[in-house]
């Protein structure tokens, strides 16, 4: 298994395909004069689909612009600003976007309206309702509050409702566009299909080898964000299942080493140092295949109704104990030995209550676990000796586990 490698899967072309087109299709828009949008990752994208309204992720675009590294160089312009260190640097960075309008890593149209939805923070409120102001233009917002119960009740799934329905008119009035009911059918469909075949994909790193690194599920979810109602993401996101499935009947992997240790990576990556972190990861043949992020963006459903409360379950915007469940259902499900918990300072919101959900789930599942600090794109949030000190730390123990428990 050590030394065999996959060959370049076609689905991972396509997924960047995707990728590429989504912001062609939002530049070639604006180019035609209508109107484009700015979207938060979790807003009901059913909607934008359904009226053909091109919309691009900021989130998306910081992850990516400090992936390629200039996370640093973008947060110090929103600093210069005004904008305090404390703020999101996804949030920074869009905010000097907006500011500069240009960014040589990665591009995307000026937005002429904001989506906002808060189910993944309240921060993001904020930093929308900023550029909405600066720029002058309308923002549409889904409040979907933190629900400290288990299950979303049956008000708070009428109270999404009649803010959905209420943003499609205002959208309507916005872009020109009309909603058809038969269209949005059609998308829900479509937005089923692919959240299926997606997370049918996430759930091959239960197979020990698992086929794949846990860490590409990392790159391939940008799609199930921003494609996930079209068809051609349904069609890669298949594609992709049937490659790991044949990979698992033929012993591959993308994970170019040995698994010898398989663990539940907790929280956002740290794009600027994601190859850092794999590098030490695969020192001591660790494979990650434990990640709740991935899961983040198979939003589940079979009517609208079912559809708002998908909207609510999504990880930052759930009781303590689902959280903790998803946690150890994932811990459980892939047969991790360890857990790597990022401690992140850009996402309050994440990290606020990981201390108590490290101790319990220790607690629930038996296993080790180790924290780090950083961050998913300030690249001085992080220290590469403290990770590293912290993965070799966990290896041990786990290599310790492995011998019966002696160190
Ligand atoms: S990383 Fe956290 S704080 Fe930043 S926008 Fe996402 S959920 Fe909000």
């Amino acid at each position: 298994m050590s030394e065999q490698k996959s060959k370049s899967p076609k689905a991972k072309y396509l997924l960047r395909d995707i990728l590429a087109d989504h912001y062609k299709i939002a530049w070639d828009a604006k180019k035609r004069g209508e109107k484009v949008g700015w979207c938060a990752s979790n807003f009901p994208q059913e909607i934008c689909e359904t009226l053909g309204v091109p919309v691009v992720y900021p989130e998306n675009q910081a992850a990516a612009i400090a992936a390629k590294g200039a996370g640093q160089r973008m947060c110090e312009h929103s600093e210069a600003n005004g904008y305090s260190n404390d703020i999101c640097a996804y949030a920074r960075i869009s905010l000097a976007y907006m500011d500069l309008k240009e960014c040589k890593e990665l591009d995307m149209p000026q937005p002429d309206f904001m989506l906002c939805c808060n189910n993944i923070c309240n921060q993001m409120i904020k930093w929308y309702e900023n550029i909405a102001k600066e720029l002058d233009i309308p923002m549409i917002l889904i409040d979907i509050p933190y629900n400290t119960e288990f299950e979303t009740s049956e008000d708070r799934v009428k109270y999404i409702r009649a803010q959905f329905d209420e943003a499609i008119v205002r959208l309507e009035r916005i872009t020109g566009k009309k909603f058809s009911r038969e269209r949005f059918e059609e998308v829900m469909k479509i937005s089923q299909e692919s959240s299926k075949a997606w997370l049918e994909a996430t759930e091959y790193t239960k197979y020990s080898p698992s086929p794949l690194n846990g860490f590409d599920l990392f790159n391939h979810m940008a799609v199930a964000v921003c494609a996930r109602g079209k068809q051609e993401a349904a069609d890669a996101f298949k594609l992709l299942a049937e490659e790991y499935e044949q990979s698992v009947k033929e012993g591959k992997s993308t994970y170019r080493g040995e698994e010898k240790h398989r663990i539940l990576f907790e929280g956002i990556a740290c794009w600027p140092y994601l190859r850092h972190k794999l590098t030490t990861l695969m020192e001591y043949n660790i494979n990650m295949v434990g990640t709740v992020y991935a899961e983040a963006f198979g939003v589940i459903y079979n009517n609208v109704d079912e559809m708002m409360k998908a909207y609510s379950y999504v990880p930052n915007a759930i009781s303590f104990e689902r959280a903790l469940k998803m946690r150890v259902d994932a811990v459980t499900k892939n047969n991790c030995e360890g857990a790597v918990i990022h401690t992140n300072r850009s996402c309050k919101q994440w990290s606020g209550f990981m201390y108590e959900l490290e101790r319990r789930l220790r607690e629930e599942t038996g296993i080790p676990t180790v924290t780090f600090d950083g961050d998913q794109a300030d690249p001085r949030n992080f220290s590469k000796a403290q990770y590293d000190t912290r993965i070799q730390g966990l290896y041990e123990v786990m290599e310790a586990n492995k011998r019966g428990g002696n160190l």
